[in-house]
C-alpha cells in the first residue's frame, strides 16, 4: 500500500463542511423583562426593539458572513461591494444594540463615579458638559444614527461621536462605552417625534456600573501605533 492512501489527513472528516455549526452571532439575553423599565419605557417598545429590530441585525450579520464565505468558495465576487456593506451595517447594528441593552438598568440613572467620572471631567470639563454634547449630537442627526461615548486608544481619551446609521462617521479605532439609539424605532412608538423626552427617559435608565466596567476594559486596548 502506498503511503498516499494511508495519509491520515485525508481520512479525517472536514469539520468545517460536515456538521451544521452554531451561528457566529446571536441575540444576547437581556437580563431583565421587557416591562422592567415601565412606565419610563413601554414593554411593547422594548419587546419590538429587541425581538424585531436587534434580531434582524443578528440575522443580517450572520447572513453576510455566510454570503462572503460562499463568494470565496465559488470565486464569484460580483456582489462583493454589497456584501461588505451588508456586513458593516448589520454587524455594527448588532454590536450597538448589544451595548444598548447592557447600558440600561431598571436601577439606572444618576451620574458616573470613580475613574470614569474623573475621565469625563478631564476631557469634557464636567458630566453636565458631556450630557449637553451627547444630547446635541442625538437631536441633530440627519437621518438614523446614534450618539456614542467612545474611548480613543490612540489619543487615550474619551470622545463623543455622531454615528450615521450604525457604521458611518466613526473614527476608525474608537471603542464604544455608552450608546444612545436615535433611530425612530427606538422611541417613536411611545414618544412620537419628541426626541427630548426619549433622551430624558434614557438618561434616567443608564447603568453607570456597566459603563464603568466597559471603560476599565477598553482602556486596556491598544492598536500597536
Ligand atoms: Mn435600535
Amino acid at each position: 500500500m502506498s503511503s498516499l492512501t494511508k495519509n491520515p489527513e485525508r481520512s479525517e472528516p472536514v469539520e468545517e463542511n460536515s456538521a451544521p455549526r452554531a451561528k457566529l452571532y446571536s441575540l444576547p439575553p437581556l437580563g431583565y423583562h421587557y416591562y422592567a423599565f415601565e412606565p419610563v419605557l413601554s414593554s411593547e417598545m422594548v419587546d419590538l426593539h429587541y425581538n424585531a429590530h436587534h434580531a434582524a441585525y443578528v440575522k443580517g450579520a450572520n447572513q453576510a458572513v455566510e454570503d462572503l464565505a460562499e463568494a470565496r468558495s465559488s470565486g464569484r465576487y460580483d456582489s462583493i461591494a454589497q456584501l461588505e456593506r451588508n456586513l458593516a451595517f448589520n454587524f455594527s447594528g448588532h454590536v450597538l444594540h448589544s451595548l444598548l441593552w447592557r447600558n440600561l438598568s431598571p436601577n439606572g440613572g444618576g451620574a458616573p463615579d470613580g475613574e470614569l467620572a474623573e475621565e469625563i471631567e478631564r476631557h469634557f470639563g464636567s458630566f453636565a458638559a458631556l450630557k449637553a454634547q451627547l444630547n446635541a449630537v442625538c437631536t441633530t442627526l440627519q437621518g438614523s444614527g446614534w450618539g456614542v461615548l467612545s474611548w480613543d486608544p490612540l489619543g487615550r481619551r474619551l470622545l463623543v461621536e455622531q454615528v450615521f446609521d450604525h457604521q458611518n462617521n466613526i473614527g476608525r479605532c474608537t471603542l464604544p462605552v455608552l450608546v444612545i439609539d436615535m433611530w425612530e424605532h427606538a422611541y417613536y412608538l411611545q414618544f412620537r417625534n419628541r426626541k427630548n423626552e426619549w433622551l430624558a427617559a434614557y438618561w434616567q435608565l443608564i447603568d453607570w456600573h456597566d459603563a464603568a466596567r466597559r471603560f476599565a476594559l477598553v482602556r486596556q486596548a491598544g492598536i500597536g501605533l
